[in-house]
């Protein structure tokens, strides 16, 4: 299976592809993943994405897009993947299909009012990356791992308004672009995560069985 997740942020793609990835063996790519540890291992590129990812803005297509291939060539990507944060604009998902037919595009929607509220309240585990809401890090550590959790850069007020509004202009014409193309499936994300997940399983166990 070949998967996109997209939506607004904090729509559940974090947590929703790394159950979906775990639950049918295939590898979960988070591109916002990918870009933190560059950061963290101060490459140069993860020099380049820092500025913009603390800005809420979006790292140049270019450059995601060889993130992309690059990543899609590796051997654990045979029998599928999941991309989680990519693409982001049409020109990426124009450069993707040049590479890749994907089977189903996943499209989790919740309401902008819940948005700010969602992700400043949320946090991250810095041993397994597991995202915890924000009625369950009351002590702090993973339920996971028992790791520490942390709060992204980015998951300010500020920066998220900025990140919505980019997702608004740069990301949210992929959904006509994947509807025209009869690749997208829509799900109502504010509901509680296991439904979610249990609704994106039954979508797929649909694409499994064609
Ligand atoms: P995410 O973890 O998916 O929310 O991504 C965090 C940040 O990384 C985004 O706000 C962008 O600044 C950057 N980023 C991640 N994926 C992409 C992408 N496909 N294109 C451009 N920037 C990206």
């Amino acid at each position: 299976m070949k998967l996109v997740f997209i939506g607004p942020p904090g729509a559940g793609k974090g947590t929703q592809a790394a159950s979906v990835g775990k639950k049918y063996g295939i590898p979960h790519i988070s591109t916002g993943e990918i870009l933190r540890q560059e950061i963290a291992n101060k490459t140069d590129l993860g020099r380049q994405a820092e500025e913009l990812i603390s800005a809420g803005l979006l790292v140049p297509d270019d450059v995601m897009v060889g993130i992309i291939k690059n990543r899609l060539a590796m051997p654990d990507c045979e029998q599928g993947f999941l991309l989680d944060g990519f693409p982001r604009t049409i020109q990426q998902a124009e450069e993707l299909a040049r590479f890749v037919d994907l089977d189903v595009v996943l499209n989790l929607d919740i309401p902008a009012e819940k948005i700010v509220r969602r992700i400043s309240s949320r946090r991250m585990c810095r041993d397994c990356g597991r995202i915890v809401s924000g009625n369950d890090h009351a002590k702090n550590a993973c339920p996971e791992c028992g790791g520490e959790l942390f709060q992204r850069d980015d998951d300010t007020e500020e920066t998220v308004r900025s990140r919505i509004a980019v997702y608004e202009t740069q990301t949210k014409p992929l959904l006509a672009y994947y509807r025209e193309k009869g690749k997208l499936v829509n799900l109502d994300g504010d509901r509680p995560v296991e439904e979610v997940f249990s609704d994106i399983c039954g979508v797929l166990e649909q694409y499994k069985s064609i």
